[in-house]
């Protein structure tokens, strides 16, 4: 007989852990989501995600970027539809910087495929950054941008057309292991499933409130802005960026409407105003806002200094910013993307349908007991 294995929340990770179901040989997939298919609340909206290989956030990452990239490539093709744009992506700073330093040692240690660029070179052939003398990058070949929303989408067609069950406007709001499966409660009916996946986001601590201390929530923001000349920003003339300066840390991606640009500074806006993202305040603080700009203006004078428009977002961060992803009883876990999961949200997916078959272990760093409780800050 079949094992039935539900998957809580269709967003990111959680299409992909469904696509991977359905894929699975003798696994039955069902699919929950709170709210209408590939809607404007997850944390996976806003036109763009960064794709890179060259990550000096910790080696642990590589063979799972590596196996990211295969899977995304393999997505793309099952649904005909261009997910990865190869736009590659140039991280610049100071040459004699830690982060920097730390990145060529991640892709001379790895072998990545990537280009070291000098700021006269940056200049010729990337107009559009105004790149400083100080200024130093390196091109990862294989990066670029992802088409998120896209990106969900396709991984839910494709369940459903490997047999996976969806259902939509399906809120889970509790669930409990009962040691011979788990009962899967919504506000008025019932389920039993052999296996959960949790996949919930920013939603996390409702479903899984014994995480709950591991994780928070943060309000992350993007902006686009318009150049004066739209030219100099197209796919052809800039690449994604990371653009480290003077303790301001700023990434974009090249423009895809031909007139304006993304150009964001993703944590500098404070944490959510409330535990129910669909309904916080999605606005952003006008004065910030227009700070914001003129600083992003200073390092790309080919911009307009206020953004022309900008939206807001939430993610789950952990204090490592390492993901939790980690199996009790019968209920696996995979949440806190911390604001760089999405590229390797189909890896982390396939690590959490094999913890859920019973398959290869995560890495130690992602399971519930390494992670250490999140600060919180004290009350006045
Ligand atoms: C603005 C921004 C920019 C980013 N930039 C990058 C980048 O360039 N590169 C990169 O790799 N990463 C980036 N990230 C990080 C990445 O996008 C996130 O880490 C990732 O999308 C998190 O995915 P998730 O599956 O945890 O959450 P989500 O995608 O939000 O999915 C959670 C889903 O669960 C559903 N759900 C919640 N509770 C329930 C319930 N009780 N019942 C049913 N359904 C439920 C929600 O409705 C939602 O659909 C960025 C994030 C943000 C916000």
């Amino acid at each position: 007989m079949n094992r039935k294995v539900a998957v809580i929340g269709l967003g990111s990770t959680g299409s992909m852990a469904l696509w991977h179901l359905s894929r699975t040989p003798g696994v039955d997939a069902i699919g929950f989501e709170q709210f209408g298919i590939g809607h404007g609340y997850g944390a996976y909206t806003g036109e763009s995600r960064l794709f890179r290989m060259a990550y000096h956030e910790g080696t642990t990452y590589v063979p799972l970027l590596r196996r990211a990239r295969e899977l995304w490539h393999q997505l793309g093709a099952a649904s005909a539809r261009q997910l990865l744009h190869n736009f590659g992506v140039l991280s610049t700073g100071r040459e004699d910087s830690l982060a920097f330093q730390s990145l060529l040692q991640s892709v001379e240690d790895h072998d990545l495929a990537h280009e070291r660029l000098t700021a006269k070179q940056m200049r010729l052939r990337y107009p559009g950054l105004d790149s400083r003398d100080d200024e130093a990058g390196v091109l990862d070949l294989h990066g670029g941008a992802l088409r998120p929303e896209l990106a969900v989408l396709s991984a839910i067609e494709q369940s459903e057309r490997n047999g996976a069950i969806v259902q939509d406007h399906t809120g889970i709001t509790r669930i409990e292991d009962t040691g011979s499966g788990v009962r899967i409660h919504t506000e008025n009916t019932e389920e039993m499933v052999d296996q959960v996946i949790v996949t919930t986001g920013a939603w996390s601590s409702s479903v899984m409130p014994e995480i709950k201390d591991l994780i928070e929530v943060r309000k992350l923001a993007l902006t686009w802005f318009l150049p004066k000349i739209p030219a100099n920003f197209t796919p052809d003339r800039m690449p994604c960026f990371i653009r480290d300066r003077k303790g301001f840390h700023i990434f974009g991606a090249p423009s895809v409407d031909g007139y304006s640009v993304k150009i964001a500074g993703l944590d500098l806006w404070g944490g959510p105003n409330n535990p129910r993202i669909e309904e916080s305040d999605l606005r952003l603080e006008r004065r910030a806002v227009s700070e914001f700009g003129r600083k992003v203006h200073d390092l790309f004078p080919g911009v307009m200094p206020e953004p022309n428009r900008y939206s807001v977002h939430y993610d789950t961060y952990t204090s490592s910013k390492a993901p939790i992803i980690d199996r009790v009883g019968d209920v696996v876990i995979l949440t806190g993307g911390s604001g760089h999961a999405f590229k390797l949200a189909p890896a982390y997916a396939e690590l959490a349908t094999q913890l859920a078959g019973a398959g290869e272990l995560p890495p130690g760093e992602f399971s519930i007991s390494s992670h250490e409780p999140v600060a919180r800050p004290l009350a006045s």
